[in-house]
């Protein structure tokens, strides 16, 4: 087994369908794949039916936004079962989150003169309509207005963390986050540890209820993944790895470049096969 368990999808900021997802999962030479959107399962609407036409192991996946003290922390859920009343409630608690944020966002983007249509963020890709419209969506549409030259300098310039047009919008907590997975016997990960700059912030993560940390992440390679591993170890969590594939938007990351290690994978797939079994309440 061969598992990237991080990537992203047309139903979030990703470029490519779930479909065509799990077809370069193939490709990759993965033989198990979890498609982690942003804030949305709606991935999961057929997705095991395509997956056992394609015979590649799918672990149902989410990556969460939250927020501790003003800085931003992204929460990996796996293996839940999609249907379960709490995940989706928080799914749709941060739809109705997105689009106010977005609508402050689209706001001060017409105060510095770039005046966005909402129809022009809302653009289906590949035929797909985004679930959680997101940053990169309003970027695209920045690009294509002639405002900026690519989706660097959108984020750079204008609706980066901290630019001119960056609004937060209401963050949900690390704490409640992690209680929502608990709750529906999900398995919560520290995503992407790496990129959190405040060590005080990483430090009181790891203080924290996950289930465990993602230390093999595409960015990022040698000394930094071995202390990530031992930190994980030290805490008897599990250890994760992904690429955070989003397709063309990011083309320097290719699926599969950052896999999990197969007792990880073995544990979620007893977990999910249990919780596929209930009946979510
Ligand atoms: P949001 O979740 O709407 O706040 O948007 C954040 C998303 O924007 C991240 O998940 C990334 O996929 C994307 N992103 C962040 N910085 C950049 C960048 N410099 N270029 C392209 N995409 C970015
Ligand atoms: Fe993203
Ligand atoms: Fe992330
Ligand atoms: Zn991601």
């Amino acid at each position: 087994m061969s598992a990237d368990l991080h990537c992203h999808s047309t139903c979030s900021d990703g470029t490519e369908t779930p479909a065509t997802l799990m077809q370069l999962a193939i490709d990759a030479g993965l033989s198990g794949l979890s498609i982690t959107d942003h804030d949305t399962v709606a991935a999961y609407g057929d997705a095991f039916t395509l997956a056992a036409e394609k015979n590649l192991t799918l672990i149902t996946g989410v990556e969460f936004s939250a927020g501790l003290n003003g800085t931003s922390v992204h929460i990996l859920a796996y293996a839940f079962n999609p249907h379960h009343p709490l995940i989706v409630q928080l799914c749709n608690r941060h739809i109705e989150r997105r689009q106010k944020r977005n609508a402050e966002i689209i706001e001060l983007l017409r105060k510095h003169d770039m005046p966005l249509d909402k129809h022009d963020i809302l653009r289906p890709r590949n035929g797909f309509s985004p679930d959680a419209v997101g940053r990169p969506h309003i970027a695209e549409a920045m690009v294509r207005k002639g405002f900026v030259k690519d989706l660097q300098e959108a984020f750079k310039k204008h609706i980066g963390d901290g630019k001119p047009c960056f609004a937060p919008g209401e963050r949900f907590t690390v704490q409640e986050t992690l209680d929502v997975i608990h709750q529906a016997n999900g398995v919560a990960i520290l995503a992407h540890p790496q990129l959190i700059e405040r060590r005080k912030i990483v430090r009181e993560l790891l203080e924290m209820e996950f289930d465990g940390l993602e230390a093999y992440y595409a960015l990022f390679t040698g000394n930094n993944v071995d202390r990530w591993v031992q930190l994980a170890k030290e805490r008897d969590w599990l250890i994760t790895g992904g690429s955070d594939f989003h397709g063309t938007i990011k083309p320097h990351i290719r699926l599969g470049s950052s896999r999990t290690p197969q007792e990880t994978v073995d544990f979620l797939l007893s977990v999910q096969k249990q919780n596929l079994q209930q009946i979510p309440s």
